[in-house]
């Protein structure tokens, strides 16, 4: 959102920050008790910087209602010195938290919020959800009695992609190339399908659950496809056809290199499913030109008595120690 410096309303209403020559605001006050997650938005940065300073973004997606996992991602973000936030989508559903997740979303200084198929079905009153599990139904179903009406109207307003302004990002959920019919990019050909609709350097997605990295060179040579699969991100079906990370590292660095653009999936903070249990998320370091991919341990022994006490399904809690 850009700040319309003719308004002396909407620069009262909302928090300006300036970066690379354009003015965002951030649509939500910052209340008090959310400041541990702060570090250079304050009440004072209401006035603008003389000098720009580098941004990390953290991007987060698939938080699924788990508050044990968002708490632990959003205090490893406070201490790298995350500036911001692009949320990916499917903030509620299958876990217990979703009103919780909702209001702490909401009071960070976000510069995109997208819709998840989640928050679609959560908030627009469908009971049928086609295609859906049962037991990712009945969560669902829980879901919509729980939030609020606002809270309601909130996921509903959501966009399906969204151009950050400012930056070099893509946000969407699915895919890019029918964002509102919620396909899966697990292969090179899904991931053509996307970049001939990805007008920035950097989409990042979310949506399957499982991190994957995706390139597209300027130049391909003759036969030569011209997206490739970054090896460093690399996830391998198993013999069941599941994707599955084996030896994964705490942190893996990718630079961003210039000629090339990149389709990334951040993998799930909420409920990770590519037989790693521990959250997933990203950051994108503006100075160092580079994604870092986090994985972090959290307390699911906490997120699981909450699904058991609120008698969402028993899988949904088992399914979480096993990272499926
Ligand atoms: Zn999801």
């Amino acid at each position: 959102m850009i700040a319309d410096f003719s308004s002396r309303k909407v620069q009262e209403d909302g928090i300006i920050k300036e970066k690379n020559g354009f003015f965002f605001l951030l649509p939500f006050k910052i209340r008090p008790e959310c400041s541990i997650f702060m570090k250079t938005i304050s009440p004072d940065s209401r006035t603008f910087p003389k000098n720009r300073h580098a941004m990390k973004y953290a991007i987060l997606s698939d938080i699924h209602a788990n508050l044990e996992a968002l708490e632990t991602v959003l205090a490893r973000c406070h201490e790298l010195g995350v500036d911001s936030y692009l949320s990916l989508g499917d903030i509620v559903g299958y876990n217990a938290n979703p009103h919780e997740c909702l209001e702490i979303m909401r009071s960070l200084p976000v510069a995109a919020f997208v819709k998840g198929n989640h928050d679609e079905y959560a908030s627009n009153g469908d009971t049928v959800m086609a295609g859906f599990n049962p037991h990712a139904k009945s969560a669902v179903l829980w879901t919509q009695e729980t939030l609020s009406d606002e809270e309601h109207v909130f996921l509903a307003s959501l966009p399906y992609k969204m151009q950050v302004r400012g930056t070099p990002f893509t946000a969407v959920h699915a895919s890019l190339d029918s964002p509102a019919d919620w396909g899966y990019i697990f292969d090179v050909h899904q991931a053509m399908d996307n970049f001939s609709y990805q007008y920035t350097q950097i989409c990042f997605c979310g949506h399957s659950h499982v991190p994957i990295a995706y390139c597209k060179k300027m130049l391909a040579r003759p036969g030569e496809l011209p997206v490739d699969e970054l090896k460093l991100w690399a996830s391998k079906p198993d013999e069941e056809g599941m994707m599955f990370h084996s030896d994964e590292a705490d942190e893996i660095v990718l630079p961003v290199q210039p000629g090339c653009k990149y389709l990334i999936n951040v993998g799930s903070v909420g409920q990770p499913r590519n037989r790693d249990p521990r959250a997933s998320f990203a950051v994108y370091d503006d100075e160092q030109r580079t994604i870092t991919r986090y994985r972090l341990p959290y307390d699911i022994a906490g997120t699981q008595e909450k699904i058991r006490a609120a008698g969402l399904p028993e899988c949904l809690a088992t399914r979480l120690e096993h990272g499926l």
